[in-house]
């Protein structure tokens, strides 16, 4: 298969712009090994899964022989899943691993190989060189305003995660993370009291993000909550803000008003908005949690770019509808290669069909370098198989094809969050 081949080589070689990694600043004589490998990654979900997460963790602060035997039979069980596989990746062409998978024989230098890798200063900007990862937009969930970034050099552009501002407008209340905004009134030196005095707050936090780069805001609020946001007047808010009730219809209306209030500033200042739809990490259940949910807003906020992220699977249909209906929707592969390479590729011989090419967008969602470039390349094959095989089936031509690959790793989201336009 040679055009599939010349996709992949292309890709290699073309610059990538990442819509989406969760790439953590990790302590200083942090134990890295294998087992810290899978632990900071979504294979972790899987081991936990199989019965193991408590021999993960243990393996993870001593990396030994006992520890390796003891995990094996559960490497076993989840070697077959795409999150352990895309690691593979990233063990065979950033550690040396040969052979197909890990051994007996193969674990232990492995093991010291990611050991003395991620020991050396400047191992992840050399990872990220390899993998030609240009830009990577840093959603900091651990954190509402982190000073500190993990990588030298200008890799990483930040976003804005708002999760916390719609779910924490109750004093006392936080996000699914455990955040409240009210923990910022002292370091942005706005204080608390009134609906105004709250909205001031966020502002003082978007113009932190403002001033340090950020291209986006995100909302992952789908791990708090569904995703229809009422319009509720202001005054209703003013009202529901100063009222001592706690129940859950009047909390809910708070965060809508602060949602909308959110993307009204968003449009203004147009800056695209990135949204989870979908499934979600670590299990919950999808339940309001599919994309057609949000229509009232992205008919309301046609200013506003919506990069709509994980395919909204399971929903992909409904996501291929609202990249093809509105201007203002970009569909994301973000995350989904990993969680399954099949439905990627179902999806994107759907999308192709359906949403115009410079709307279709690729992120990783990742927290470690290495796991990033494992993402990048899983995703590459993905779109390399797609691509030939709508090219095989006579659907479009060569020259498309090559756009595509190009666009769907750099062009599109070097346009839409960097502003430079490389194609017409
Ligand atoms: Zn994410």
């Amino acid at each position: 298969m040679p055009l599939r081949k010349d996709l992949v080589d292309h890709m290699h070689e073309g610059w990538v712009i990442d819509t989406h990694e969760h790439l953590q600043q990790r302590p200083d004589g942090f134990p890295d090994n294998l087992f810290a490998l899978w632990q900071q990654s979504y294979v972790k979900a899987d081991f936990a899964s199989a019965g193991a997460s408590a021999a993960l963790g243990e393996a993870a602060r001593s990396p030994d022989a006992a520890a390796w035997r003891r995990l094996r039979p559960y490497v076993r069980r989840v070697s077959n899943t795409a999150y352990y596989r895309s690691l593979l990746v990233a063990c065979h062409d950033l550690y040396g691993l040969e052979g197909e998978d890990i051994t007996d024989d193969t674990w232990q230098a492995l093991n010291e190989a990611i050991q003395r890798r991620n020991a050396k200063p400047g191992w992840g900007e050399e990872v990220f060189r390899r993998g030609k990862i240009r830009k990577v937009l840093l959603d900091t969930f651990w954190d509402q305003i982190a000073e500190e970034l993990p990588l030298g050099g200008d890799f990483l552009v930040r976003v804005m995660r708002i999760n916390s501002f719609v779910m924490g407008v109750r004093r006392g209340r936080v996000d699914h993370g455990g955040h409240s905004p009210y923990s910022l009134q002292e370091q942005l030196g706005v204080t608390v009291s009134s609906l105004g005095d709250y909205l001031d707050l966020f502002e003082a936090a978007l113009e932190w993000y403002l001033t340090r780069g950020a291209v986006a805001l995100k909302s992952a609020l789908a791990y708090d909550r569904e995703l229809y946001f009422e319009d509720v007047r202001r005054e209703d808010a003013e009202r529901l803000f100063a009222a001592d009730d706690d129940s859950p219809q009047t909390l809910q209306a708070l965060g809508d008003f602060m949602m909308h209030h959110i993307l009204g500033r968003a449009q203004e200042l147009e800056l695209p908005v990135q949204v989870h739809t979908g499934y979600l990490a670590g299990g919950g259940h999808l339940v309001g949690r599919d994309p057609k949910r949000l229509t009232n807003l992205l008919e309301k906020y046609r200013g506003v770019q919506f990069d709509l992220f994980h395919g909204g699977y399971p929903y992909a249909g409904e996501l291929a509808f609202l990249g093809k209906h509105y201007a203002n929707v970009y569909v994301d592969l973000c995350w989904l290669p990993l969680i399954s390479p099949t439905a990627a590729r179902r999806y994107l011989h759907e999308w192709i069909e359906q949403v115009p090419i410079n709307k279709i967008l690729w992120g990783g969602d990742c927290t470690r370098p290495d796991a990033v470039y494992g993402a990048v390349r899983y995703g590459q094959e993905v779109v390399a198989t797609v691509l030939a095989e709508k090219v095989r089936e006579g659907y479009m031509p060569e020259d498309l094809a090559f756009e595509l690959a190009t666009r769907i790793f750099h062009d599109n989201a070097a346009e839409l969050f960097l502003g430079e336009v490389h194609l017409q």
